[in-house]
């Protein structure tokens, strides 16, 4: 990856390249100015970098399951560059989480997160693991109906992610009672586990996955809404191929894939 500075992230590149513009403050440039870009991002010191907070500092009743810390993601195991299991984020976008979160509480709800800020290590991880040739023991439960090899041209992973920038969040949500679900805002039983029925798993490489697709239950349409219109009150925007991804649009650093590692 050292050497293809120009590689993108397909996806939302298109989506996200119009952010280019937004405003950074004087704190951010001098920070992002003191940076390697990417594509000299193994030379990076290991510290998290100023303007970065772990997002349980900021908002401490956030649920945590940070699945590429362990094996229970599409690889089957650990990623590069993930030390622990926590949430990086920027602060801005971690103040806006706060934001999301107390709005949640008060309806008997908790944000569950799956990923925050991805070092660009992890994601060289995932491009690597697409083209080892190994077995394919999560094939089933993470992309039933894709070629493993097929992953990086249809866009499912991709040599660049936003997670990388620091801004963006994968989650869902989850009752802080199951036992009232019937009061919550959302519809339909929740999962075993407590969360709100989102139609497909975390990570589901499958069109099944993208917010609006149609065909899916009408309890299910409602719930992925809910989120939607939430996070987009407080200034985050969807991934429409994933029901579960959110950038933060005022991003601080639009430009940057960093990759100091999670710890
Ligand atoms: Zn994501």
């Amino acid at each position: 990856m050292k050497n293809r500075p120009h590689a993108q992230e397909p996806r939302q590149q298109a989506r996200e390249g119009g952010h280019a513009l937004a405003q950074a403050t004087g704190a951010c440039l001098a920070a992002a100015a003191l940076l390697a870009p990417a594509a000299q991002a193994a030379d990076e010191p290991a510290a998290m970098p100023v303007g970065f907070v772990h997002l349980t500092d900021v908002a401490q009743t956030v649920r945590l399951d940070i699945r590429y810390h362990g094996s229970a993601n599409f690889l089957g195991r650990p990623v590069a560059g993930y030390d622990a299991p926590t949430c990086i984020l920027t602060e801005p976008a971690a103040r806006k989480l706060l934001g999301v979160q107390r709005e949640l509480l008060a309806q008997g709800l908790t944000l569950k997160v799956f990923d925050c800020y991805r070092p660009q290590r992890a994601v060289n991880d995932f491009v690597a693991w697409t083209r080892d040739g190994s077995h394919q023991p999560t094939k089933a439960e993470y992309f039933p109906h894709v070629a493993k090899e097929s992953l990086l041209d249809l866009g499912y992973i991709a040599e660049r992610s936003g997670h990388s920038r620091g801004s963006t969040v994968d989650l869902t949500l989850a009752a802080i009672d199951p036992s009232r679900a019937d009061a919550l805002p959302t519809k339909g039983p929740l999962l075993p586990n407590g969360e709100v029925d989102m139609g497909t798993p975390f990570d589901l490489f499958d069109v099944k996955s993208h917010t609006d697709h149609p065909d899916l239950p009408e309890v299910v349409r409602h719930n992925r809404q809910f989120l939607k219109d939430l996070m987009a009150k407080h200034g985050f925007r969807n991934l429409p191929e994933e029901w579960w991804h959110y950038t933060l649009d005022d991003e601080p650093y639009p430009d940057t894939y960093f990759n100091f590692p999670v710890r």
